[in-house]
């Protein structure tokens, strides 16, 4: 094992050849999960009014002061302000204006008496207009159901990061600010090559030898899953001039990286790493990892480029463990911010083989415990096992023997 590369010197030589990429700017109502490039201040007030929380009457509170149902204080009403409607008067003393949620506090009221504390009917007769008086139930406190200018947020407020995820919550915040449009990193172009003479796209009919090419659409999902534009490209026989033309397909997609799975191992027919070498430059390397211990990483025409294993579950092991945080440092998130993680006591003895192994599990919840059991068998080529799994559970490098009970982690999936 003395020339497996480890899996986190791997990752840091990746990570320091990829740079984030350029914002752009876009509509904040097409900002769902993207990446804000910009840190937002508020530049204004919210709400950018002092407005009344309840359907009722705007009083000045010490009118009110005595009110109680034995002994109701009436009031005149002065006028009805909807909401989205600024009122004409100021509330002078014994005045009222009938008020309804979200319309602004006229002047001089400090105070709003829910139209359940009046004598107002309007919720019986539909109240079209306002009655010349009312009386009030009940005492009111100062600044009683008033929502004051600037609760939610004040004027030069930090409101979000750069380097955000764009939630739905915060795309209702830039659009109560205002923002019509936010500066984004752009999303990564990320081409998905695989190659294979055994290959067969989904739909057509198998041969004998032959399966479908499933890995394609794994990368895709993994791909968008993560915010970038996934392009796969039609499978690429495992010819030189087939390859070449696939590649030569891939650059002119002006992609920011390129994915390729299977082709990429030491088999004769494995010419992927032939023809990117033509182009730019590859590396092979062994990584102390399983599965998915062949992993290429290089340069295609200054474009990153992975040769990820063939396998199904070796792919997808390599992507998690590579072309993820590849991905997050591209689109200006920390490639650091770590996978869901969680930690578990394995519920069987296992074995591992030195390498860091990443076993696909079912997570129990026993006595309050989580508790790991393997999905059946580890084969790269069992995407099943990934299929069943709640996590990947990382044996770390050197342990060949895990009793059962052991506590280890598990990258939640
Ligand atoms: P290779 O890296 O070309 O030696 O492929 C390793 C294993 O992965 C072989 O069993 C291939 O049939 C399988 N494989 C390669 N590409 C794909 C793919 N796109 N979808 C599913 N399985 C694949
Ligand atoms: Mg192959």
């Amino acid at each position: 094992m003395a020339n497996l590369l480890n899996v986190d010197d791997a990752l840091r030589a990746i990570l320091d050849r990829i740079q984030a990429l350029p914002a752009e700017t876009i509509p904040t109502t097409q900002g769902l999960k993207r990446v804000l490039a910009e840190a937002i201040t508020a530049e204004t007030d919210l709400p950018p009014f002092a407005s009344s929380s309840m359907d009722g009457y705007a009083v000045r509170y010490s009118d009110a002061a005595a009110a109680h149902a034995d002994q109701p204080v009436q009031l005149t009403v002065i006028e009805d302000i909807p909401a989205g409607r600024v009122a004409a008067y100021p509330v002078g003393p014994m005045q009222a204006a009938r008020i309804m949620t979200g319309a602004p506090l006229p002047d001089g009221a400090d105070a709003v008496i829910p139209v359940e504390e009046t004598d107002d009917e309007w919720l019986a007769d539909g109240g079209a207009a306002p009655p010349e008086k009312v009386s009030i139930y009940r005492a009111a406190r100062p600044g009683e159901n008033v929502r004051p200018i600037g609760e939610d947020v004040h004027h030069g407020q930090m409101i979000l990061q750069a380097g955000t995820v764009l939630r739905p919550q915060d795309i209702g915040m830039l659009i109560s600010l205002g923002r019509a449009e936010i500066l984004v990193i752009r999303q990564p172009r990320v081409v998905i090559l695989s190659t294979g003479d055994e290959l067969v796209d989904v739909g057509e009919p198998l041969g004998p030898g032959k399966i479908y090419n499933s890995n394609s659409y794994v990368l895709e999902g993994l791909i968008t899953m993560l915010g970038g534009i996934a392009i796969r490209l039609p499978t690429a026989r495992d010819t030189l001039d087939d390859v070449r033309r696939c590649l030569a397909e891939a650059l002119a997609q002006q992609p920011d990286l390129i994915v390729s799975s299977a082709g990429v191992s030491v088999g004769v027919h494995d010419v992927v790493r032939t023809v990117v070498e033509e182009l730019g430059h590859v590396e092979l390397w062994r990584v102390n990892l399983r599965p998915g211990k062949p992993l290429a990483f290089g340069q295609v025409q200054q474009i990153p480029f992975f040769g990820l294993p063939g396998n199904p579950v070796s792919a997808m092991v390599t992507f998690d463990v590579f072309v993820r945080p590849t991905l997050l440092q591209m689109s200006g998130q920390p490639a650091k911010s770590t996978p869901p993680m969680t930690a578990a006591v394995v519920g069987e003895a296992l074995r591992s083989d030195g390498r860091r192994s990443y076993l696909r599990v079912k997570l129990r919840d026993e006595n309050g415990q989580l508790v790991a059991y393997l999905t059946g068998t580890q084969s790269s080529g069992a995407l099943l096992s990934m299929v069943l799994a709640d996590g990947l559970l990382i044996v770390p490098e050197g342990m060949t023997h895990v009793p059962a009970g052991t506590k280890l982690p598990v990258r939640v999936l």
